[in-house]
């Protein structure tokens, strides 16, 4: 059977680092890239007798991932430890949680290419620390000489979101992973950087037949380092499944590593159980209780999620899905576009500038939209100067440009630069009539019917002006004057024929 006859089934487990300046037992700090083991102490080192304390800034923003998630939060909640030995785990077993979770319950939607929306279902949330990275003298664990640990890590507060296996396709599960980054960055309590490894995702896949009511055989697969990755990596085991099914062969529960240049995922270790790590609640902490006076503030503190914004973008601004779906995905993209349209309020004009010149800008010089170096007042600013017809759209470009790389308000940009646009007809007529008389071919062809060698003109006119012409006004002055070059030309061909017939 070809892999269509098949039902995918996929689960996603997404482990996220969260933004505390220190770690989750301990005072230690958390920078990303300090010194090996510089950021270390007894706690986080294991060493014996150390005892941890519960950071509650990171259980907080526990907490407000789990109602950005539309989870249930647990009154009592607890630590537990889990067994296994490993050199990134100096006390040979991980607090994490068992049984008793800070977040069950829970759904993302996500937007489908159909355009209908689906609800993934969210089995729990649960917070644990972070081991320690091992760093390996060779390119990988297996034919290195030494490995060297970093304990720098070991400790960080990590939040493990587990999702039901609702997911059907490789597709389904990026747009899961970006729904669900776009959310933990609109909370703020991750940077998300999946680069430096503070957000990482493993994936559970099986199939079985459309008929089928059981589950098939699962494999896990790690060591996906984008969310690309993650659907290649589904797609490929989605067909070796289907393949090994059809070949009468049974696929074995293990975890398999995806390897990005080979574009292949391979066999790692047969999978652990719930069992084998041994799971007891954690006799150094104590049961957590949240009241619910604490969730309730924190629930105060969320800010307008993307579905939200999405549709009041659509219902309110009149803009389109997908303009709303881009700018609602990213918090201080939302944030600026809501200041820009409270000053100026073509929603679909801000929306184009953001969408196309901004992010452009944001894509070329590497910067983060949170970071930009002009206001929306700014932006404002410059678009009624379009509406005015002091600047036309094309210098209006390089007014944001400069906007962007200096923060100088539009008016002193193109009050230095003279930039103000020329809508003066006698200056422009001559120009026009230069580049007429320059261009006697190109406006040959448009006399013989080839209408589009006026784009050519209008661009020369443009570049005699270095863009400040008023468009319209050379538009229409250039249309007058091949008007009239056209009716001469007639007019001489006219005559020349007379002569001949009278010859
Ligand atoms: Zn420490």
């Amino acid at each position: 059977m070809p892999l269509s006859d098949y039902e995918i089934v996929i689960g996603l487990e997404v482990h996220v680092e969260l933004k505390t300046e220190s770690k989750l037992f301990c005072a230690c700090a958390t920078n990303f890239g300090a010194a090996p083991n510089s950021q270390v102490c007894p706690v986080c080192l294991g060493l014996p007798g150390a005892l941890p304390v519960l950071n509650e800034q990171a259980l907080d923003y526990t907490i407000i991932t789990g109602l950005a998630l539309n989870c249930e939060i647990a009154e009592v909640s607890r630590f537990d430890r889990k067994q296994y030995f490993y050199p990134d785990l100096p006390k040979a077993y991980q607090i994490s949680q068992y049984d008793q979770p800070f977040c069950e319950n829970g759904w993302v939607e996500i937007l489908l290419e159909d355009g209908t929306s689906k609800r993934i279902g969210i089995i729990r949330a649960h917070l644990e620390e972070e081991a320690g990275k091992s760093v390996h003298s060779g390119s990988g664990i297996l034919g290195s000489e030494y490995s060297l640990e970093d304990y720098n890590r070991s400790g960080i507060p990590l939040i493990e979101i587990v999702s039901a296996s609702a997911i059907r396709s490789p597709k389904e599960a990026k747009l899961y992973l970006e729904k669900l980054k776009t959310l933990l960055e609109y909370t703020r309590v991750s940077d998300c950087k999946m680069e430096e490894g503070s957000l990482r995702c493993d994936a559970n896949i099986s199939l079985r037949p459309w008929e089928g009511k059981e589950y098939g055989v699962l494999t896990e697969i790690k060591n996906m380092n984008s969310f690309r990755s993650v659907q290649a990596a589904l797609e490929y085991e989605a067909e070796r499944q289907a393949k090994l099914l059809d070949s009468g062969g049974k696929i074995v529960k293990q975890t398999r590593a995806w390897d990005e240049n080979k574009g292949i995922t391979f066999f790692m270790r047969a999978k652990e159980g719930a069992g084998d790590y041994q799971f007891f609640p954690d006799p150094d902490l104590a049961p957590v209780v949240i009241d619910s006076d604490r969730v309730k503030k924190l629930r105060q503190t969320l800010p307008e999620l993307p579905d939200s914004r999405l549709k009041r973008y659509i219902e309110f601004w009149g803009l389109p899905q997908h303009d709303a779906g881009l700018i609602s995905c990213s918090r201080p993209l939302a944030e600026f576009f809501e200041a820009t349209v409270d000053l100026y309020d073509e929603a679909k004009t801000v929306s184009n500038w953001l969408l196309g010149e901004l992010l452009r800008l944001v894509y070329q010089e590497q910067a983060e939209l949170a970071e930009l170096k002009f206001t929306p007042e700014q932006l404002a600013q410059m678009l009624k100067m379009i509406d005015a017809g002091i600047i036309n759209g094309k210098i209006g470009k390089t007014v944001l440009e400069t906007m962007f790389k200096t923060g100088m308000d539009p008016e002193a940009i193109v009050a230095e630069r003279g930039l103000t646009q020329i809508s003066d007809s006698g200056q422009l007529k001559t120009i026009v009539t230069e580049v007429l008389n320059a261009n006697a071919k190109t406006v040959g062809d448009y006399l013989e019917g080839k209408e589009q060698a006026v784009r050519f003109l209008v661009g020369q006119v443009m570049k005699g002006t270095k863009g400040k012409a008023n468009p319209e006004i050379v538009n229409q002055l250039l249309k007058q004057e091949l008007a009239k070059r056209r009716s001469s030309n007639q007019e001489s061909s006219a005559d020349h024929r007379e002569k001949k017939a009278k010859c």
